[in-house]
């Protein structure tokens, strides 16, 4: 049976996207089902009481200099932790920054306003022989020959945890504070994972090809190889660390903060916005603007693989949890879908290759 092309009249799928159909009403399965914004709501709480608590027994714990460590990019969710931590708290966060070379300006700029109007000690931390950035160049020449660039943020995911790990294992500190932002998980939106895997064994098939195997098998190795210099750069006990893709966490204790504060995602704007002078390139999508990498390479395989961006995506959450409409989010999606070329030729000048 052929099924005609439809669009959600609430959100940005269409029936071009795997497991989407359109009801009679005109809006998609995701949009009909209340399973989304019962996940948000499930993630989120007001327990101020609670944390407050927490946060007592956190100094009275202390060791060193400080109550707990937080890993920060300057975006949305990171900054309203150090702002929660330190104004509402009155905690006193040591801030780390894990820069992999990819993060954009405005965010930095963010983390360093925010952390000296409050009076928080932060560090930037980076590969002193740009590892990072060698190992994404490697990664990049590799892939290419899939052209499906899932895998490129690996890095980070063991990296930014590692980072943390080892400050916080240098400074006495048991404790991390962190937030989850259901709005930014994207396979809720009904996009399976194995989908994922799928268009990877799909990309692999380009590898039938003599020259593109060849290049592959000569340069995922030396990617590898970077990745291995990465985790003995940063590197936390135990020693099978090396071999995993998350780092094991040493004895600390990560409180997640979303689950005591509500993550409104409007009133956390305006609070950061008017009382820190913290800014977002676009405040209809005011999330995902701090790394290069997810508005190059990421979001190119996502349309690939999904036919939409994985901005989009976020954008489909935020409506149907009923923080935005479609409206608004329009030129946003329209924005991201426009810019993913360019921005991966600003990324391969940036790791110093040829155009994609
Ligand atoms: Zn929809």
């Amino acid at each position: 049976m052929e099924t005609r092309y439809q669009q959600c009249r609430s959100c940005f799928f269409s029936t071009q996207f795997p497991r989407v159909t359109i009801y009679e009403n005109g809006k998609c399965n995701f949009c009909n089902s209340r399973e989304f914004p019962a996940t948000v709501k499930a993630q989120t709480g007001s327990d101020i009481n609670e944390l407050h608590r927490i946060a007592e027994e956190l100094k009275q714990k202390k060791q060193g200099k400080y109550d707990c460590i937080i890993g920060a990019s300057g975006g949305l969710d990171s900054s309203y932790v150090i702002y929660v931590a330190k104004k509402v708290l009155g905690l006193n966060p040591l801030v780390i920054s894990y820069d992999h070379g990819f993060t954009c300006d405005v965010a930095k700029n963010n983390l360093q306003t925010i952390c000296k109007k409050l009076g928080v000690d932060f560090k930037i931390v980076r590969s002193a022989k740009d590892n990072n950035v060698k190992h994404v160049k490697f990664l990049v020449l590799a892939l290419k020959n899939i052209d499906i660039y899932w895998g490129l943020c690996q890095f980070c995911r063991y990296l930014r945890p590692a980072v943390i790990y080892k400050y916080a294992l240098r400074e006495n500190i048991s404790a991390t504070l962190t937030s989850r932002n259901m709005y930014e998980a994207t396979n809720l939106a009904g996009l399976p994972a194995g989908r994922k895997l799928k268009s990877m064994l799909r990309g692999m098939l380009k590898l039938l090809n003599i020259v593109k195997l060849a290049k592959f098998l000569f340069y995922f190795p030396i990617a590898l190889y970077y990745l291995l210099r990465l985790k003995l750069e940063f590197y936390v006990p135990p020693v099978s660390n090396i071999f995993r893709r998350d780092p094991k966490p040493p004895k600390i204790e990560t409180i997640n903060i979303t689950r005591y504060v509500p993550w409104d995602i409007n009133s956390i704007v305006k609070t950061l916005t008017e009382e820190m002078g913290w800014k977002a390139p676009n405040l209809m999508l005011p999330m995902r603007f701090d790394c290069q990498i997810d508005d190059s390479f990421i979001d190119y395989t996502f349309r690939k693989t999904f036919g939409v961006t994985s901005h989009a995506v976020i954008c489909n959450n935020l409506i149907c949890d009923g923080t935005r409409t479609k409206s608004q989010l329009k030129d946003t999606v329209e924005f991201h879908d426009k810019i993913v070329n360019e921005r991966i030729q600003e990324m391969m000048g940036r790791l110093g290759l040829k155009s994609k």
